[in-house]
């Protein structure tokens, strides 16, 4: 099997270690990536033989991929994990709770997402706190957290283009399964920063999602068919941008490398957009598929500083890691508040007047935090400064 040729390219050198976030908050090996390596070997090859506590040790595995991009060895080592995860996940060995298989199922399908947003949201207003987290379901603390700090929704359809032209360079906007219902406005924002750019953005309207969702999940052939879907829907002659981080990575991987990251596009066309001046301190979260995956450790702030006034604070506690990492943060929800709580005592130290993620899933599990702590500062993605300060104009 080419991935046990893959493990055995681990030399045990131990050099990935101090870069692990699961590593460094408990000390354990088997929370390491060598560790994890040695469990997920024996989860290729004998899935049954693995205790419930060597399968927590894989699910605790952020996926950060930090470790990934510091071994000198180059071991693919999420190639690994998705394999193991979903080897443990075919032979019933590792389980979902009730809330992070509604997540899953609900990333597939628009309209059940825009329930379980309602749902949240009518939640939120009858005290979601209280009841939702007194359900007797693995993950309804986390549910009832995000329910909690859910503030916008708003409808795909509704996103305004301007009339395209024959002249302008084009790009594909990708909405996200959760981007298209809670990260509305930062979708229309996106929208006027590339019209500011004089570019057209198109909208598939076929388009599913990316499957990073059923990727985390062991699920690795419900995540091949969305890439297989939107391989069809999407023109492989002009890039396609998405607004989180995370779905970037993922379409990056499976759809090419006209896929990509918003920021990253913007920045090749920065010369044209001259933003007025804001006179804030913006504390930069760094999304770890933005550090890792897409290599883009400061394009947040290259392209903040590109505004006038702004000084930038880089979050950089526990490895920038917030712990959320996809559904992580329901799955395991002690280390993902362990890792989220040093950011938000760094934010309680640094006191920006705002704070910035450009990963959704990240945004919403820091502002989450602050919420518990009684911090009202705006976590907002990059963009959102960004065409404040166009639109001005
Ligand atoms: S994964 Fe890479 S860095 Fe980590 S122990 Fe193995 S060879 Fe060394
Ligand atoms: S992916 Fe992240 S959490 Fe998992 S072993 Fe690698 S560095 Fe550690």
């Amino acid at each position: 099997m080419a991935l046990l040729d893959d493990l055995d390219r681990c030399v045990m050198c131990g050099l990935c270690l101090p870069h692990c976030p699961t590593y460094q908050l408990t000390l354990n090996e088997a929370e390491s990536p060598r560790g994890r390596l040695e469990l997920l070997r024996r989860a290729l090859t004998q899935p049954s033989s693995l205790s419930q506590t060597a399968v927590a040790h894989i699910d605790t595995c952020l996926g950060c991929r930090r470790c990934e991009s510091m071994c000198p060895s180059n071991v693919p080592y999420s190639r690994i994990l998705d394999a193991g995860r979903t080897a443990l996940t075919e032979s019933g060995q590792r389980t979902a709770s009730l809330a992070v298989r509604l997540i899953e199922k609900a990333s597939h399908d628009n309209d059940a997402m825009r329930r379980l947003v309602n749902a949240m949201h009518a939640g939120r207003r009858l005290g979601s706190r209280r009841w939702l987290s007194a359900l007797p379901i693995d993950g309804s603390p986390a549910l009832a957290e995000l329910a909690d700090i859910l503030t916008t929704t708003g409808m795909a359809s509704n996103l305004i283009t301007r009339p395209h032209t024959e002249s302008r360079d084009k790009v594909q906007l990708f909405l996200g399964c959760l981007d298209r219902h809670w990260n509305h406005q930062t979708l229309q924002n996106a929208i006027s920063v590339l019209e500011a750019c004089d570019l057209d953005v198109l909208i598939p309207r076929q388009q599913v999602c990316c499957g990073a969702i059923s990727q985390h999940e062991g699920k690795s052939e419900e995540a091949n068919k969305r890439a297989r879907q939107n391989r069809a829907v999407f023109d492989a002659a002009q890039p396609v941008i998405a607004v989180s981080t995370g779905c970037a990575s993922q379409l990056h991987e499976h759809l090419g490398a006209h896929a990509s990251d918003l920021l990253s596009l913007i920045r090749t066309h920065l010369g044209r957009l001259e933003p007025v001046a804001l006179n804030a301190t913006v504390a930069v979260h760094v999304p770890c598929s933005q550090r890792n995956v897409l290599g883009e450790e400061r394009i947040s702030e290259t392209l903040l500083q590109h505004i006038p006034g702004i000084r930038t604070v880089r979050l950089d506690e526990n490895l920038g890691c917030c712990g959320a990492a996809g559904t992580h943060f329901l799955r395991e929800p002690n280390t993902a508040n362990r890792l989220r709580e040093d950011l938000v005592e760094q934010i309680v130290r640094e006191q920006p007047d705002r704070i910035v993620s450009a990963n959704l899933g990240c945004a919403l599990h820091l502002r989450a935090g602050l919420h518990k702590r009684g911090l009202d500062i705006p976590i907002e993605h990059p963009i959102t400064l960004l065409a404040q300060c166009v639109r001005q104009r």
